[in-house]
């Protein structure tokens, strides 16, 4: 067994969750830049150009890309050879979270409870998600997410003899609904199959995958793009003032499901896409 000490977690979450709200993802912002130069429209040129400009500032001067800076979302694959020493994971990460969120005058978005709604003043608790790998590593990721776009996001249980089309029209009209609340443009991470929740976790998890990097099933990988085509054609565009960029990037996970059904789930993503890993 390998072993990790949880101090070594606190540290990374902590390094992760400044440098995701700090700086843009280099995947996010070359596509920002290729939209720049696909967009006809003055307006529409102009948002993509505070945006990029937003996106340098931030990282220049160590602010955050956004006002919301998101609940932190950490994603941990644990390779089944790792032990932990040092007490308690969770509270590492939390512990991690709470440095990060308090150091980088990052704003605090996590209320304690959904009645009360008293704010935690730490950011924390973050949402914890594991996967146990093979091997003795632990790759760690955090996703601030913002909740303008949250919001938005939705799922819908098919019936297995749902059509590609009647799926594209889902999520196509997620995408209209979401219109400007969501700061498009958008990311939008797609889950197929799986369980109820589990299509909402791989919808999320999909968001992580860089623009542009396809889906390597190529029926899944041909949606992408189709979504992609179609939902750009739409005409919302930056910032929904129109133009031809509502979307950077259309990301799908998917997973085996159960032969009565079809679950889809849209987890929508602002232009503020933000994640950062690191493997100890
Ligand atoms: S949706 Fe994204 S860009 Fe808009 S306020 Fe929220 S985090 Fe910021």
């Amino acid at each position: 067994m390998r072993t990790v000490d949880t101090a070594k977690v606190r540290k990374a979450v902590e390094e992760l969750c400044l440098k995701a709200n700090f700086e843009l993802r280099k995947d996010v912002l070359r596509a920002l830049r290729t939209a720049l130069g696909r967009e006809k429209s003055a307006r529409a040129k102009g948002i993509l150009r505070s945006l990029i400009e937003n996106a340098r500032l931030a990282k220049a001067k160590r602010i955050a890309i956004c006002q919301d800076t998101g609940m932190a979302v950490v994603w941990m694959e644990i390779g089944q050879g790792v032990r932990f020493t040092g007490g308690s994971l969770r509270r590492a990460i939390n512990d991690g979270v709470k440095a990060a969120y308090k150091k980088g005058y990052l704003r605090k978005s996590v209320v304690g409870d959904c009645i009360i709604r008293r704010n935690t003043r730490t950011n924390t608790p973050a949402i914890i998600m594991t996967e146990i790998v093979d091997g003795d590593r632990v790759k760690i990721e955090v996703s601030p997410k913002g909740f303008g776009s949250e919001n938005k996001s939705r799922i819908k249980m098919f019936k297995p003899t749902a059509s590609l089309r009647e799926i594209k029209d889902f999520i196509r009209d997620v995408v209209m609904q979401a219109g400007p609340d969501a700061c498009p443009p958008l990311v939008l991470g797609i889950g197929v199959g799986g369980t109820f929740e589990t299509a909402a976790v791989l919808a999320k998890k999909a968001l992580l995958r860089p623009v542009g990097k396809h889906n390597l099933n190529k029926s899944l990988a041909a949606l992408e793009k189709e979504l992609f085509d179609e939902i750009n054609a739409l005409g919302i565009g930056p910032m929904a003032l129109g133009g031809r960029t509502t979307v950077l990037g259309v990301n799908i996970l998917d997973y085996p499901t159960h032969i009565a059904g079809f679950p889809v789930a849209v987890n929508v993503s602002c232009h503020a896409t933000r994640s950062a890993s690191r493997t100890i």
